[in-house]
C-alpha cells in the first residue's frame, strides 16, 4: 500500500490550490498511518503546522478498506474535512468512497417534538423543550445568546423552526438561516438520553437524526467530533457504528474532553427541565403534582446550596452520606509550587448552620425512600437550616474502595443532603411516571406516550446520575462549576488512561495527531507502550531562517505586580517596530485588559480586543487590516490562522501554566505527588506555549517573531522542557536583534 499511498496523496495534492508541492513530511506521515492501520498498531504523531496532516490520515482511510471515524476538537477542521479534504480524497482515490458526518443528536430538528408543538391547531406553549441538556457535541454548534429573550421572541423563532423543519433534508441545526436561541431550539429538538429510539417514537421514520445514524453506518469515514466520540464511550459504544480504526486529529485535546465525556453534569436546569416536561404528562392528580413541584423547587435549592461552593472540590464524603471517607487530618498534601494557595473548599459561607442540618447527625439517611417503596411523600423530615424541603430516606451509601490517598478537605452536611433530598424527590417522580404509564394502557395516543417515555428516560438518566453521585470512588474528582447559568455539581475521572484502555485501544486502532502533541500523551491516554508508536514528521517551514524566538529576559519576575509597567514599555517597544501586525496573547484577561488600557493611546495603530468581538469577526478585523494589533487571552492561543504580513508578531505575557485550583488537575497533582509539576503542570504549559508560538508562522513565506514577555523562560531550571516544544525558531535575548528584525519585516526588506 505504501506506493499506493504515495501516488494518491500526489494526486490529491494536485487538486489542490497551487498543488502539485512535495511534502515529505506529509507522505512520511501517511505511509506510517498507512502501515499503522495494517498492522493494527496505534500511531501518535506530531505533524508540524505546513504538513497537510489531514491528507496524511485521510488518504490511507480511504485505502484501508476499514471503516475509520476521524473526530476533531473544532467544527472549523470538520468542515474542512467533510467540505474540502474529504470530496478531494474520494475523486482521487475513485474507489466509492463514502463519507459522513455524524452529530449528536441534539443537533437535529426532532420530528415528534415538532409534531407535537406544531400540528394542525396546536396551541404553542412557551415551555422549555427538552427535558435534559444538549447532547455533549453541542459545542459544535455555538448556542445563541444565553441571556434572556422575550417570550414572542422565542415563540417567533420555534414557529420558524416548525416551518423549517418542514423544508429541510436534513434537519442539520448548522444549516439554519439564523442561529436561535436555545431555548426555542431546546422546543424542537430532543437529546440522546430522552429519545426512546426510533422503534417506539411515532416519527421514528422519518427521524432526521436516524436518518444520519443510517448514513454514517453505509459510510467509510465517519467525521464526528470528539465529545461525540467521547459520549460513544460513556455510552458503551452505542453512539457510532462499529469501526476499526479511530483518528484524533487536534490530538492535543483528547484528555480534556474524554475528560469531560466520561463525567457528568448535575445542575438546577436538569430538575427545572424535568418538571417543566413532566407536569402536562401527569396531569393534575394531586400526588403527582406534588412530586412534580417538588423536582421543580430543586432547581431553586440546587442553585442555592451549590453557589458558595462555586469553583471548589467537593470532597466525596459529602456526596454519599455525609461521612467523609478521608481521616481527619488527612487533608492537605504539597503546598509547594508557585501560586498555590492551598484553597481547599472549606466550609463555604453559605452553610454555616450548625448542627441542624447534617444528613448525618439526624439519623435522616437511612434506607426506603421512594413513593412505591413504603415511604410517605410528607414524611420528610423539617427544619433543616437550609430551608430546604425535608429530607427523605436514601439508601446506605457504600463509598467504593480508595485506590489512591483520598484527597478531601472536610465535610459538608448540606451537600449530602442536598444529594440525598434530590434522589428521593427524583424517585418519586420517576415511580409516578411509572405508575401513569401503567393506568393509560395500551389504548393511549402514541404522542402522548411518546412524551411520557422522553420524560421518563430523562427522569431515568438523572436518577442515574444522582445514584452516581453518592458512590464516587476515589479516583474521580468531584467539583461545582460556576456555569453560564447556573453552578453545576460535576464529576470527572481524575485519570482517563484506565478507561480508555479498558474500553477504547483493544478493539480500535488509534491514530493521534497534532502540531503540538503533549508530552507523555500515550501514557496518559493509556494507549499500550506495546502496540503504539510514535513519529515526528516535523514542518516543512524554516523556522530558522524566518524567525525569530525571543525571551525578554531583562524584564522583571513576571509574577511580580511591579512587572506590569515594563511589560507595557517592552510591548509597545516591539509593536511600533512590526508596525502593528502583532497578535498580543495572555493568560489572563486581567494582564489584557491592563495592556489594553496602558497602550491604547500610546500605539498609532488600530487595537482590537477580545471585548471587542465574537473569535471570527475579530480574526477577520485583524485579517482585513494590515496594521491592526489583537489583544487576546487564552481562547486565541490556537486555532488562530493568518498567514502573510497581517501577523509579523506574537508576544505571549507569561508563561502558560495551568491554574493551581483547576479541580481536575489539583486532583491529578495530588495523585502524581512530589513530580506533580513535571507531570501535570509543565506538559500543558509547554503545549500551550507552542500553540501560541505556531500562530506565527503560517505559510513557508511567513516572516517573524515571538516575543515570550517572561524571565523565566531564560532562566527557570525547567526552561528546557518547554523551549523543546516551541518550534525550531532561531533563539535570541537580544532586544536589539529583534526590534532591526522586526523593522526589516515592516520595510519588506527581511530575508
Ligand atoms: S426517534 Fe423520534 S424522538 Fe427520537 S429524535 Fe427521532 S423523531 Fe425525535
Amino acid at each position: 500500500m505504501p506506493d499506493e499511498v504515495t501516488t494518491t496523496l500526489q494526486r490529491v495534492a494536485a487538486g489542490l490550490p497551487g498543488g502539485g508541492e512535495s511534502r515529505p513530511g506529509q507522505v512520511e506521515m501517511a505511509e506510517a498511518v498507512a502501515a499503522a492501520v495494517v498492522g493494527r498498531r496505534n500511531l501518535v504523531v506530531q505533524a508540524g503546522t505546513g504538513t497537510g496532516k489531514s491528507l496524511a490520515y485521510l488518504v490511507p482511510a480511504a485505502l484501508s478498506g476499514e471503516r475509520i471515524v476521524v473526530a476533531t476538537a473544532t467544527k472549523a477542521l470538520q468542515d474542512q474535512l467533510a467540505d474540502k479534504d474529504l470530496p478531494l480524497v474520494a475523486a482521487a482515490t475513485d474507489n466509492g468512497l463514502q463519507f459522513a458526518v455524524l452529530k449528536g443528536r441534539s443537533n437535529y430538528v426532532c420530528r415528534q417534538r415538532v409534531s407535537e408543538i406544531g400540528g394542525p391547531g396546536a396551541q404553542l406553549a412557551l415551555t422549555p423543550g427538552s427535558a435534559d441538556p444538549p447532547d455533549a457535541d453541542d459545542s459544535l454548534t455555538p448556542t445563541a445568546d444565553v441571556g434572556s429573550a422575550d417570550p414572542a421572541t422565542i415563540a417567533d423563532q420555534v414557529r420558524n423552526l416548525v416551518r423549517w423543519a418542514d423544508d429541510t433534508t436534513t434537519g442539520d441545526r448548522a444549516e439554519l438561516p439564523f442561529e436561535p436561541h436555545f431555548r426555542a431550539w431546546a422546543m424542537v429538538s430532543t437529546t440522546a438520553r430522552e429519545c426512546p429510539g426510533a422503534f417506539r417514537c411515532p416519527s421514528g421514520r422519518d427521524c432526521f437524526a436516524e436518518d444520519a445514524r443510517a448514513r454514517a453506518a453505509e459510510a467509510d469515514v465517519i467525521v464526528v467530533n470528539t465529545h461525540l466520540y467521547g459520549a460513544h464511550l460513556a455510552s458503551g459504544g452505542a453512539v457510532l457504528p462499529e469501526h476499526q480504526v479511530v483518528v484524533f486529529d487536534e490530538a492535543h485535546e483528547v484528555e480534556d474532553v474524554m475528560t469531560d465525556s466520561l463525567g457528568l453534569e448535575v445542575g438546577p436546569g436538569r430538575f427545572r427541565a424535568l418538571a417543566v416536561a413532566a407536569r402536562p404528562v401527569l396531569g393534575d392528580d394531586d400526588g403527582a403534582s406534588r412530586a412534580v413541584e417538588g423536582v421543580a423547587d430543586l432547581a431553586d435549592v440546587f442553585h442555592r446550596v451549590l453557589r458558595p461552593w462555586s469553583g471548589r472540590r467537593v470532597p466525596h464524603g459529602d456526596l454519599s452520606d455525609g461521612t467523609s471517607t478521608v481521616e481527619p487530618g488527612d487533608g492537605d498534601g504539597d503546598g509547594d509550587g508557585d501560586g498555590g494557595d492551598g484553597a481547599g473548599p472549606g466550609r463555604p459561607a453559605g452553610a454555616r448552620g450548625g448542627p441542624g442540618g447534617s444528613a448525618g447527625s439526624g439519623g435522616s439517611a437511612g434506607s426506603g425512600g421512594s413513593a412505591d417503596s413504603g415511604g410517605s411523600e410528607d414524611d420528610e423530615p423539617l427544619g433543616l437550616d437550609l430551608g430546604l424541603a425535608p429530607l427523605p430516606k436514601v439508601p446506605k451509601v457504600t463509598p467504593r474502595p480508595v485506590r489512591a490517598r483520598p484527597t478531601a478537605v472536610g465535610s459538608d452536611p448540606d451537600l449530602a443532603t442536598l444529594l440525598a433530598l434530590a434522589t428521593g424527590r427524583v424517585g418519586r417522580l420517576v415511580d409516578h411516571l411509572r405508575r401513569s404509564e401503567r393506568d393509560a394502557g395500551d389504548g393511549e395516543a402514541s404522542a402522548d406516550r411518546s412524551r411520557r417515555d422522553r420524560v421518563l428516560l430523562a427522569a431515568g438518566h438523572l436518577a442515574a446520575d444522582l445514584a452516581r453521585l453518592a458512590l464516587l470512588g476515589s479516583e474521580e474528582v468531584a467539583w461545582v462549576e460556576d456555569g453560564a447559568r447556573a453552578p453545576a455539581l460535576r464529576v470527572s475521572p481524575i485519570d482517563v488512561g484506565p478507561i480508555l484502555a479498558e474500553q477504547l485501544w483493544g478493539s480500535v486502532t488509534g491514530i493521534l495527531t497534532s502540531a503540538t502533541v503533549p508530552i507523555g500523551l500515550a501514557e496518559r491516554l493509556g494507549m499500550p507502550t506495546g502496540t503504539t508508536d510514535t513519529l515526528d514528521v516535523g514542518s516543512p517551514f524554516d523556522y530558522r531562517a524566518h524567525s525569530l524566538l525571543y525571551v525578554a529576559k531583562s524584564l522583571p519576575d513576571r509574577r511580580s505586580p511591579a512587572a506590569e509597567p515594563a511589560l507595557h514599555d517592552e510591548l509597545e517597544l516591539l509593536i511600533t517596530a512590526a508596525g502593528g501586525r502583532t497578535l498580543a496573547l495572555f493568560t489572563s484577561w486581567r494582564a489584557m485588559r491592563a495592556a489594553v488600557e496602558a497602550l491604547s493611546d500610546r500605539l498609532p495603530f488600530p487595537l482590537l480586543s477580545q471585548s471587542d468581538l465574537p473569535k471570527p469577526a475579530l480574526v477577520e478585523a485583524f485579517r482585513s487590516d494590515e496594521s491592526a494589533c489583537l489583544f487576546a487571552t487564552l481562547g486565541f492561543w490556537q486555532g488562530v490562522d493568518v498567514p502573510g504580513s497581517t501577523l509579523s508578531l506574537v508576544t505571549i505575557d507569561r508563561i502558560p501554566f495551568p491554574r493551581p485550583d483547576d479541580p481536575v488537575l489539583e486532583a491529578r497533582r495530588e495523585l502524581a505527588g512530589p513530580g506533580a509539576f513535571g507531570t501535570v503542570d509543565l506538559p500543558r504549559a509547554g503545549t500551550l506555549l507552542a500553540q501560541g508560538a505556531g500562530r506565527l508562522i503560517r505559510s513557508s513565506g511567513d516572516r517573524g517573531v515571538v516575543a515570550v514577555l517572561d524571565s523565566r523562560l531564560a532562566t527557570a531550571r525547567y526552561r528546557g522542557a518547554l523551549l523543546e516544544r516551541v518550534p525550531p525558531m532561531k533563539r535570541t535575548l537580544d532586544r536589539e536583534e529583534v526590534v532591526a528584525f522586526l523593522t526589516s519585516i515592516a520595510a519588506g526588506t527581511a530575508g
